[in-house]
């Protein structure tokens, strides 16, 4: 038996009891849950659902909950289709933020990726900094440009947009202001694989990409992963992807409802 204390003070875990309830939970501090409801949503799986529970000592696995968002920009391309295999082979998925044009050529690869569970989001026609930063009007423009293409080609809108280049300095309040009360919402990142770089250094994008997760993931804070649909991307994913998986990290889509995260910390 450790003391609690000890526990607390040696290792930094937290101690959580409950006198009702039959359980004491030791946390990395990181625990979403309170713990009636880490309880609650326990109860009846550690035994099978059986109601036996007095029959043995409980063994409490804490369920580590370690989301990531992956986000794949400029697409789709002719090599969508070889990199949703890679998704669908390490059960993860992706929000794809994706050029007008692109919809228009690869109207498959959106409706396939679609329908497998990845999220499509918005990210301009011309990707040209002089025409989309123009003035927030022609921002917006080309924003609803690219969501009709994405409406003819899977027969779907959205509200999540990633401005070319990110958002930082040139989406400034005007634009912000203009765009959110259409109804959209902003999305940067905070991990950036560089895989538009290094094409060829694979090795490179695969250690640092990992390392910006671990770091961000240690500040408390969900890894939201910017990199691109381009082949080079495909030779690292699959090793990215099989890492992040072994240390539980689950895949999760962006949607509407998810509170955006950008260089403004604009939450609109
Ligand atoms: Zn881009």
């Amino acid at each position: 038996m450790i003391p609690a204390s000890l526990l607390k003070s040696a290792f930094h875990f937290g101690v959580a009891y409950d006198a009702g309830v039959p359980v004491v939970r030791i946390t990395s501090g990181k625990q979403k849950l309170s713990l009636q409801d880490f309880v609650l949503q326990n109860r009846g799986t550690e035994d099978g659902g059986r109601g036996k529970t007095e029959d043995k000592p409980q063994q409490q696995k804490p369920v580590p909950t370690k989301p990531i968002y992956l986000t794949f920009d400029d697409g789709p391309t002719a090599h969508t289709g070889e990199l949703l295999d890679i998704l669908d082979k390490y059960g993860a998925r992706g929000t794809f933020f994706m050029l007008g044009p692109n919809i228009a050529s690869y109207p498959n690869a959106v409706k396939r990726l679609v329908q497998s569970g990845n999220a499509a989001g918005l990210h301009g026609m011309t990707h040209v900094k002089s025409k989309f930063y123009a003035s927030p009007a022609s921002a917006l423009k080309e924003m609803e440009q690219d969501n009709a293409a994405l409406r003819s080609a899977a027969g779907i809108d959205t509200t999540l947009i990633r401005t070319p280049y990110g958002s930082k300095p040139y989406f400034t309040e005007a634009y912000r202001n203009k765009m959110m009360s259409a109804g959209f919402h902003l999305w940067d990142w905070n991990v950036d694989s560089e895989d538009w770089k290094y094409k060829t250094d694979h090795n490179k994008v695969i250690r640092s990409v990992l390392q910006q997760i671990e770091t961000v993931e240690k500040q408390g804070t969900v890894p939201i992963v910017l990199m691109h649909d381009q082949p080079a991307t495909l030779k690292v994913l699959p090793e990215v992807l099989k890492t992040l998986k072994a240390e539980g990290f689950t895949f999760e889509v962006i949607d509407g409802q998810t509170t955006p995260v950008n260089f403004w910390h604009d939450k609109r």
